[in-house]
Order: structure tokens, then sequence, then C-alpha cells
């Protein structure tokens, strides 16, 4: 008998510190993430809207009965609405998602659904493919030598932003964090039902941006938003729940002047022209080229995915000279058979070293290289790869490079929320007109709850979207 209680005790204490093991790897992971997401998405720079969120995160954390971690809220300013977790509470809201709501219990029922994931420790089953795994999935022996350097400095990064955006969770988990996170959010004296309504707009919202409905679909992973809606509408029938004092009554006002769309200070893309306004620099890509800026960083792919541009700029003194020194010195000896080409070279007028490979595929011979530009003061890094008879179009992207000129300076727009006040007989229609509200009619009249042509009380606060100018 002893014996037995013997091994269940061993067997309790294994997975107990087994629980501890893995929160301590959630911690340790979710700090590397959460590092990267930081440094490529960079943070919102706005220290009342992160209070604010941090005050409403802090709320709902108080009412988890254990917290595995200590959580941590901030905002990341690009334009794709969403709210995410990483492993270990880290908890980020983008700026995109705010236009979209509508009351702090609206916000709050969101946060509360991504505590659910990280305290539950939800594993991501699924990243949207970003545009660098496929630029590395190009067949052929050369693109190693890409691959070893990759690894480090830019490859997790892209990968971890773009599995962020889009991470998904079982539907099973995604329920649970519905059904536990409305019920943290009803302890926390936040109305639940908030979570509908908020769900509601965002898929509304969703299909005007996309220009397609959602469907019902079994094989998405993403659970259809009314069948959402209903499972939550009828758990949440029998709560009764104790609203309390301190919930914002001018959410809107909270984030008047929030930014909308991207942050263009560290790179924008406008159709195919990648510009980067602080570096006074722009790089044309060919005609269908997908392009995708992060901060100060550019990836673009050609449509069939053959070939692929990665560039990365800081300013720095190193010279190409030496930035290409450096990389041979570390290539690992395997690829050396495949250089093609080691040389300084001129790039519209501007001092260069490049590194080029040959190899082949099986079938078609690969060609790619490693570029490094001086342009001011900034070191301009490039890996590119494709077929070779893209040979071509990849070195007449790198000799776009140019200064920007005036008209593509004017091209560069910053968008902000501003909330206004209807004076007496306006419309919806009207207030953006006498505003310079750019947004779309169909979403200004999703995320303002009012039909364009209705006639607005006078002083309903409204939400527009005005673009000015980046550069004076
Ligand atoms: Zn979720």
């Amino acid at each position: 008998m002893k014996k037995l209680v013997l091994t269940l005790a061993s067997l309790f204490l294994v997975s107990a510190l087994t629980t501890a093991q893995k929160v301590d790897y959630d911690k340790e992971k979710g700090k590397e993430y959460a590092d990267q997401v930081e440094e490529t998405m960079g943070v919102y720079d706005n220290a009342e809207m992160t209070a604010y969120v941090n005050k409403i995160g802090e709320r709902l954390v108080a009412q988890l009965e254990e917290p595995l971690f200590d959580f941590q809220f901030k905002m990341v300013p690009t334009s794709v609405p969403n709210a995410f977790a990483l492993p270990g509470g880290y908890l980020y809201v983008t700026t995109g998602l705010i236009p979209l709501l509508e009351s702090e219990d609206e916000l709050a029922c969101v946060m509360a659904h991504e505590i659910i994931h990280a305290q539950n420790r939800h594993a991501v089953k699924s990243m949207r493919r970003g545009i660098l795994p496929a630029i590395l999935q190009i067949p052929g022996n050369i693109v190693g030598a890409f691959n070893s350097q990759l690894g480090n400095s830019i490859n997790n990064p892209i990968q971890a932003i773009s599995s962020l955006g889009m991470a998904s969770y079982s539907r099973k988990q995604e329920t649970e964090a519905d059904t536990e996170g409305v019920a943290l959010a009803a302890k926390a004296g936040y109305d639940p039902q908030a979570l509908k309504s908020a769900l509601t707009r965002l898929a509304g919202a969703t299909e005007i941006m996309s220009g397609e409905a959602e469907t019902k679909s079994y094989l998405s992973d993403h659970p259809y938003t009314p069948d959402r809606v209903a499972k939550i509408d009828k758990l949440i029938s029998s709560f009764d729940y104790p609203k309390s004092a301190g919930v914002s009554s001018d959410f809107l006002r909270e984030f008047d002047g929030v930014l909308i769309g991207d942050d263009p200070t560290h790179g924008v893309v406008s159709e195919q022209l990648y510009i980067h306004p602080e570096f006074n620099f722009r790089m044309l890509f060919p005609d269908e080229w997908e392009i995708e800026a992060q901060r100060d960083m550019v990836a673009a792919q050609s449509k069939d995915e053959k070939s692929g541009v990665i560039g990365s700029f800081e300013i720095s003194d190193v010279s190409p000279d030496s930035a290409g020194q450096a990389f041979l010195a570390e290539l690992n000896p395997q690829y050396h058979s495949y250089i093609h080409g080691n040389e300084k070279v001129m790039i519209s007028g501007r001092p260069g070293y490049m590194v080029s490979f040959q190899g082949d595929s099986g079938k078609e011979t690969v060609y790619g290289f490693r570029l490094w530009i001086k342009y001011d003061n900034v070191l301009q890094s490039f890996y590119a790869v494709g077929y070779l008879d893209q040979r071509k179009t990849l070195e007449e992207i790198m000799y776009s490079i140019r200064h920007l000129s005036d008209e593509e300076r004017s091209k560069v727009e910053i968008s902000h929320l501003n909330i206004v006040n209807a004076t007496g007989d306006e419309n919806l229609e009207a207030v953006n007109k006498r505003t310079n509200s750019d947004i779309d009619p169909k979403l200004s009249a999703l995320i303002n709850g009012v039909e364009l042509d209705a006639k607005l009380e006078q002083g309903t606060q409204i939400k527009t979207v005005v673009s000015t100018p980046y550069f004076e």
C-alpha cells in the first residue's frame, strides 16, 4: 500500500511540475514573440489610450481565479482590426479595431476572449502563410545560403507577424474563449451582451472591406459569426451580472484622434511602390507582385510565387563592403561553390556590394543575390531569389530605388479617427462631407449604427476618418 501512495504522490508531483514548466515555457516563448511583434509592428505611442486599455485589462484579470501570467496590454498601430494574445499573457489591441467598437463593454468582451486564450494556454493551430516562407520554398540548392542567415535576422519576425494577425485556434478553443470570456467580462461588471454586437459589427466590416460575404463553411477555421452569436446569446440569457461603476460612458472620446490605417513612418505601400518617408526613398515592384510593408522592412513576391525580394533598412555606419565581407565570412562553406559573382557595384549612382548565387533546382536554374546599398545614411540590405529568367526583373527592382519625388511625397497620408457632433438638419452623408471624412459610406453607416440618409439628432457623436498629408 505504501508503494501505491508513493506512486500517486510522485505522479502528482510530475504533473504539477509539468504544468509549472509549461507556464515557464509560455512565458519564455511569449516574451520572444512579444519582442518580435514590437520590433516589427511597433507599439502605438499614446500614453493615455494605452493606460485606458490597461485599466480594462487589469479589471478583467483581477477576476481570474488564478492568473498564470503577469498580463500586459498594449496597442499596435495597424489597419487590421484585431486583438490577439501571445503565450505568457502578452495581449495586443490593434488601432484598427477601435473604430469598429462602440463601448467599453465591447472592448472588454473582446479582450476577455483573448485573455482566456492565453490563460487556458490555447496553442495556435495554424498560421497565415506569409510571403517569406514561399520564397524559401523556391526549390534549389542555393536557397539554403540565404536560409541560414534569414533564420536569425528576418525570418522570425515576419513569420511571427504573419501568424499573429491571422492566428487560428481550434473551434473548440474559440467556443471556450467565448464562453469563459463572457463570464469573465460579466464578473468584472461588463455587459456580456456586448460581445455579440462587437462580433456582428466586426463581421460586417470584414464583408464591406473584403467585398465578400461571410459564408458558413465547415472547412473554415473560423466559426460562422451568426452561429457564434446565437451560442453566446443562449449562454448569457441566464447571466445575472453586477453592472458596476467605473465603465467609461464616453468611450468614443477616449479614442478621439486614434491612428486609422497603417502608420506610414516606417514604410508604406502605394500601388506597386514601396515608399519609406523617413529614409526618403522608394522602390518599384513589377505589376501583380504582392508587397507587404513592415517596420523598416519590405517583402514582395511575384504572383506565381517563383521570385521574391526582402529588404530591410536601418541607419548604419556599416559600409556595403564590410556587410558583404561579414556575410561571406559567415556563409557555410557548402554554398561557396554556388557563388556566381562577388563584387562592388554601383546601383543608381550609389555604392553597393553584391554576392550572387546560381544553382540547379533539378529542372531549372535558380538565381539569387544578397545586396547591400548605402543610401544616404541608411544601409539597405536585400535578399532576392528566383529562376534565372527572372534575373533581369530582380535587378530592375534594385535599380528602381530613388529619392522620393514631390509627387510621391504628396501621396503619403496619415489618417485619424475624429469624433464630431452632428449639427441640426444633418445626416451622416452631410457630416462626412462637412468634415472631409473619406471613409467608405457603407462602413461609415456600419460603425456609426445609422443609415446614411437618416436625419441625425443635433449633437449626435459621429466617427469620421480624416486623412492629412504626411509631409506638411
Ligand atoms: Zn479567439
